[in-house]
């Protein structure tokens, strides 16, 4: 075999013997995992044994202990819990059944163990793996194994993998299942929101996280509760149930008609009381509120996983047979995280003792501790959960002189989550005493019908959960008429303007900046927020809206692949949007299992197109008789000219020469979802309240600068809105001197998980292909490279 792509190279000679194994509670995502572990690690010359019951596999040994060939995983990325089992045992805490399990391993010549659990799961493992020599010792002087036996394990691997629906771990940013968790607690809550807006009434939800807030607290932004109770920000003891009972009241008497309260299970005041649904419940109850308790329990686990942790699960399971391979007796035992959207390996132990520290800080009620010690966004979005729910009572708004005017436009294709992220950036508005303006139907309802409307709290307060757009969008853009733009602008008194939008948004923030030489109103901070199924706009990884439509994509090609597998014979074209980007696809196919991908970016040749027909062929061969195995092709709309989905489909169906068949399925707009994923609504919160943030900052700065410039003398040549010191904001007109910032048009971007902003000349200069409406960058080649490992693509390419 030739060798593959991936540099360890070099460890390739010491071919191992892994079991993988799930363990703990379950989370979406394990499967995918398995799958991961035992397609990666047959690519890497291994051989995978499933530890089929957790523990108990290896404790136990016999035929919970077995062998995993390729095929044996197939179709598991569409599976929610684990297909090889999990379990509590016992047995593996004492010594005596971690010696029956080294005794197991060594007579099968396993060599190194992939654990997939929580932190209880990862501790077992680091115990194992330290008390290792010490248990072949052991096995040899009691004559259960000859030293000839066991001379060759004398080291074991461990690498660790975080499945746990909490999102409980320190050193990574996401554990694989609480996305998919998350995701099943907004679809409930956004069932009981009917109902609890039919009949006026409030709802206690509670959802898990004994030691941990996560869920709570995204639950808490994604469905738009009034307030949230959660481990790491216990209230006060003596003051809570006012507290609550006023910010509910308060909506109320602002028209909502619903109430709605998330409790994690492990919520405590700051006396560490436990905080119980029912002491909610009755403090609701006390002011009139018809209130009942749903306790969402196992539902959270359920299911299948979403395209995040499908991703994560995928991509971190080829990663620890790599940590496997290149791990020497020396390595601290690995953990695979992902920080910052890379994923990494992190001292397992370490991460585990971080972890535990959480409820040792709680319990000595060092708070702020406890939240520094969660993922790197927990204090921003405990922050933002509180601009946006409870501090609309007054408490947050400014100095009447840092009052601002900000305009929110929807430009081009509609995408999920347009309405989360105007509500967001409207209630920050709002609880800061700004007034958010939404203009309507884009830049030409503007230029048209001068379509400004001011946003109120009740306006905008539904629509957490609201795909399209309720301003309205299209794709005009504003060269258009831009002196009517800049008028209306002026008019209204415009001090910032967010756009949230796709490549024409990022286009008409460009021709805003260009303008400004002619129409000095366009000197006001000004930003673009991505949003867009194609995931296009350079400067990002990530765009609002692209969860939402992969997680839509995922649905459509689970179904698509069952209906091929029942027929057994049928292969599925899908074509999905994305335009000249490959990202949709490309991540499309990592998450459903696709045979093939084919994007802008490689293209589509004659040799692929007949390597790929060779690899179904064979797949047919070995699959014969088997219901999981419906195949599927992946190609977005413009990978090619010629190749068009239905030419690949009736080559397809040549080839099969009657032995199998194709079929083309296009879902097109429906690709735009219609409800807006949690993760999409949590991030839609997260970059209209830092894009309102940078414009209060951006106006706060030059009003001190023109102060500064005033008592300095030089007030004379500048423009203001007022005559006063205390009412000086960026108003400009023409033919007088005015103050000109030269970085004040903005891309908000998502790299990992750090939100950046990015001058718009910089990003459309040196990182936009403007012809192909998109960036330069191609940030997602580890899915194609892992996907085409998984796909069975890479292993036939090797042996050619
Ligand atoms: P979750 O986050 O879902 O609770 P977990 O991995 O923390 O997952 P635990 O029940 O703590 O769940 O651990 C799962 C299994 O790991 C245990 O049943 C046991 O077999 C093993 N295990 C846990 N802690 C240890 C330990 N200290 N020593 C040996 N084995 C352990």
């Amino acid at each position: 075999k030739q060798q593959p792509e991936t540099g360890i190279d070099s460890v390739l000679t010491a071919k191992k013997r892994i079991a993988v194994m799930t363990s703990g509670g379950d989370a979406p995502g394990m499967c995918a995992v398995v799958r991961a572990v035992v397609r990666a690690g047959i690519y890497y010359d291994c051989e995978v044994y499933g530890c089929y019951e957790g523990y108990s596999g290896l404790v136990q040994g016999g035929d919970l202990l077995r062998k995993m060939e390729w095929e044996d995983v197939r179709g598991w990325l569409s599976l929610g819990g684990t297909l090889i089992g999990t379990a509590r045992c016992m047995e593996f805490k004492e010594r005596w059944g971690r010696l029956k399990a080294a005794k197991n391993m060594i007579l099968r010549g396993i060599d190194a163990l992939v654990v997939c659990g929580g932190d209880g799961s990862l501790t077992g493992a680091d115990l194992f793996r330290s008390e290792w020599p010490s248990l072949v010792d052991e096995l040899v002087a009691t004559g259960e194994l000859s030293a000839e036996q066991t001379a060759k394990y004398r080291h074991l691997t461990i690498v660790g993998l975080v499945g746990s629906i909490d999102n409980d771990m320190a050193s990574t940013d996401n554990t694989i299942g609480a996305y998919s968790s998350l995701e099943r607690i907004c679809e409930m809550v956004d069932y009981i929101d009917s109902t609890a807006s039919s009949h006026s009434r409030a709802f206690v939800v509670e959802v898990m996280g004994r030691h941990c807030g996560w869920l709570g607290l995204m639950a808490g932004i994604s469905c738009g509760a009034d307030a949230i109770f959660i481990p790491e920000r216990p209230p006060s003891a003596s003051g809570w149930r006012e507290d609550l009972k006023k910010v509910c009241l308060r909506h109320r008497e602002k028209g909502r008609r619903k109430t709605t309260v998330i409790v994690a299970e492990g919520a405590l005041d700051d006396e560490l009381q436990p905080i119980t649904s029912q002491q909610v419940k009755d403090c609701l109850v006390e002011i009139g509120l018809d209130t009942r308790i749903t306790t969402l329990g196992h539902v959270q686990r359920g299911g299948s996983a979403v395209a995040f942790d499908r991703m994560l699960a995928t991509l971190q399971g080829v990663d620890a047979v790599r940590a496997v391979l290149e791990s020497t007796p020396d390595t601290p035992s690995p953990m695979i995280g992902i920080l910052d959207g890379k994923i990494v390996r992190q001292p397992l132990m370490e991460a585990v003792k971080l972890t535990k520290s959480v409820a040792t800080a709680i319990a000595a009620k060092k708070f702020d501790e406890a939240m520094g010690l969660r993922d790197s966004t927990f204090k921003e979005s405990y922050a933002n959960f509180l601009d946006i729910s409870k501090h609309d009572d007054g408490s947050q708004v400014v100095d009447e002189s840092k009052r601002l005017n900000i305009a929110i436009v929807h430009v081009g294709a509609p995408t999920a989550t347009l309405n989360p992220a105007t509500r967001a950036a409207a209630l920050y508005c709002l609880s800061k005493g700004h007034t958010p303006y939404g203009i309507q139907n884009g830049w030409s309802g503007l230029v048209r019908h001068g379509a400004v409307r001011k946003l109120d709290w009740l306006d905008v307060e539904e629509w957490h959960n609201l795909g399209g757009s309720e301003i309205g969008t299209n794709r005009t853009l504003p060269s258009t008429d831009m002196g009517t733009v800049a008028y209306y602008m002026q008019k209204y008194e415009i001090h910032g303007l967010i756009i949230i939008g796709g490549f024409e948004a990022f286009r008409s923030l460009h021709e805003l900046k260009v303008a400004k030489e002619n129409y000095p109103i366009f000197n006001m901070p000004m930003v673009c927020l991505p949003a867009t199924v194609s995931n296009n706009v350079p400067g990002t990884e990530y765009s609002l809206g692209s969860d939402t439509c992969l997680n839509t994509l995922v649905k459509y090609c689970d179904a698509v692949k069952q209906s091929a597998s029942a027929s057994r014979r049928r292969v599925f074209v899908v074509e999905v949007q994305g335009g000249n980007s490959g990202y949709v696809a490309s991540y499309t196919g990592l998450v459903t299992g696709a045979l093939a991908v084919y994007t802008p970016e490689e293209k589509i040749s004659l040799r692929t197109l007949q390597e790929d027909l060779e690899l179904l062929s064979e797949n047919f061969k070995k699959d014969e008789g088997d219901n999981r195995s419906g195949k599927m092709f992946i190609r977005n709309e413009n990978a090619s000219d010629t190749y068009s989905t239905s030419l690949i489909a009736e080559i397809i169906r040549e080839s099969g020469g009657g032995k199998f068949e194709s079929r083309t399925a296009i879902p097109g707009h429906v690709q735009q979802g219609r409800v807006p994923s949690a993760m999409d609504r949590c991030l839609a919160a997260r970059f209209a309240i830092k894009a309102c943030q940078y414009i209060e900052e951006t106006n706060f700065a030059a009003q001190s600068a023109i102060t500064r410039l005033w008592n300095e003398g030089f007030g004379s040549n500048l423009t203001f809105k007022g005559h006063s010191e205390t009412d000086l904001k960026f108003v400009y007109k023409h033919g007088k001197k005015h103050l000109i910032l030269s970085d004040n048009a903005k891309v908000v971007g998502i790299h990992g998980t750090n939100v950046i902003f990015e001058e718009v000349d910089e990003l459309w200069e040196n990182y936009t292909d403007v012809a192909l409406r998109k960036g330069k960058d191609m940030h997602w080649t580890e899915m194609v490279t892992v996907n085409n490992i998984l796909s069975g693509r890479s292993v036939l390419r090797k042996t050619q």
